[in-house]
């Protein structure tokens, strides 16, 4: 297959590059904008691979991606370009309504126009997939979990970008007939995580020695999924899932976020032991304003008609997290050295 990945450069998107490159034949562009969350670090082990290619583009340039599908000629387009930050959506939701929104429509656009034009059997095989994610069906109570069915009820300025992409995707499929299919998965964690994110934010504050902010009273819940799991729940559904469907992927890992930062004090003090240990860094501070507070899927469906499958759990995912984040210091340095350097954000 010819596969182009919008987003490639971040932290899904590069763990799905990789998977591509090192675990099939197939051939790949990476389209990406190398916003402040894009990193052609996180390409290097594949960046040499004769099977990959790189285009810097925005996906809002409609006449770049034009030229993007019909040089590339993609068989299967992952579209994971996003800005994906929630405290980012509090402080400046414009960015996010015109990637995730205006971008998906250009990209849904040029999609059409490249179908319509491909010969029988190639139209025949062509994919639209939609990444998105368990944000959009908003915040679960303690019990429940979001089954593809659920209705939507998105709550951040992201999540409502993120539904309104999703809902445009279907449109596109009802309308038009553009062969898509949407996933829609719980909160990644794993290696080349950008710092921002509760888990990266955690280690690497940890390792500096620095306090571990925690939001609220840390009691909000997610279900963590690796980020190579889903990478191969993309993958699958890339080549086996039905066209017009939408696949929920999820860890089975519900956890809250103090637990989450316990974990990853007690790992830390496992490699690296700290006098007092790392309990002591954490400091709670004021919550996230409108903080879901839990969310949970329900992957069965996947699971069942695809057969895939976390192969990590929590407790093994996060010890290779921790201890990919303590050997490749250079990587996140340097993030924190220039773009990002731990300060708080979304704070109203
Ligand atoms: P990320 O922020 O790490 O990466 C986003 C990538 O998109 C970056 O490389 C960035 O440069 C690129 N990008 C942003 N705007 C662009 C534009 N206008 N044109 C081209 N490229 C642009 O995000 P991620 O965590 O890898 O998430 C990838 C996708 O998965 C997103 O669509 C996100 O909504 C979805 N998702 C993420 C999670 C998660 O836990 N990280 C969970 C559910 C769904």
């Amino acid at each position: 297959m010819r596969v182009m990945i919008t987003g490639g450069a971040g932290f899904i998107g590069s763990a799905v590059s990789r998977a591509f490159i090192h675990s099939s034949d197939d051939h790949i562009l990476v389209l990406d904008k190398l916003t402040y969350a894009g990193n052609l670090a996180s390409l290097k082990p594949v960046a040499e691979d004769p099977r990959f290619s790189f285009l810097q583009a925005d996906i809002c340039d409609r006449a770049a991606v034009g030229r993007a599908y019909s040089e590339f000629q993609p068989d299967v387009v992952m579209h994971l370009a996003a800005e994906s930050h929630v405290d980012r959506s509090i402080d400046g939701p414009a960015a996010f309504i015109e990637t995730n929104l205006v971008g998906t429509f250009v990209m849904l656009e040029a999609a059409l126009e490249y179908w319509r034009a491909l010969p029988a059997d190639r139209a025949r095989n062509f994919r639209f997939q939609h990444i998105s994610t368990d944000e959009v069906f908003g915040s679960l109570g303690a019990d429940g979990l979001f089954r593809e069915d659920t209705p939507y009820a998105p709550t951040s300025p992201y999540s409502a970008s993120k539904a309104g992409s999703d809902h445009l995707v279907r449109a596109w499929r009802h309308t038009y007939g553009l062969p898509t299919i949407v996933t829609n998965c719980s909160n990644n964690y794993g290696p080349y995580h950008f710092p921002e994110k509760l888990i990266p934010l955690m280690i690497i504050n940890a390792i500096e020695g620095k306090p571990l902010p925690v939001y609220g009273r840390g009691e909000n819940v997610r279900d963590w999924l690796y980020v190579e799991d889903h990478a191969a729940a993309l993958m699958l559904v890339a080549r086996e899932g039905v066209v017009g469907d939408s696949y929920n992927v999820g860890g089975r890992n519900e956890w809250r976020n103090i637990d989450v930062v316990h974990a990853i004090c007690d790992l830390m003090n496992e490699f690296r032991p700290r006098a007092g240990g790392y309990r002591d860094l954490i400091t709670f501070v004021n919550d996230r304003p409108g903080h879901d507070l839990r969310y949970a899927i329900d992957s069965s469906k996947i699971e069942r008609d695809l057969g895939w499958k976390p192969a990590e759990r929590f407790e093994t995912g996060l010890r290779k997290t921790v201890q990919w984040y303590l050997d490749n210091q250079e990587w996140w340095q340097a993030i924190r050295s220039g773009k990002y350097r731990g300060e708080r954000l979304g704070v109203l």
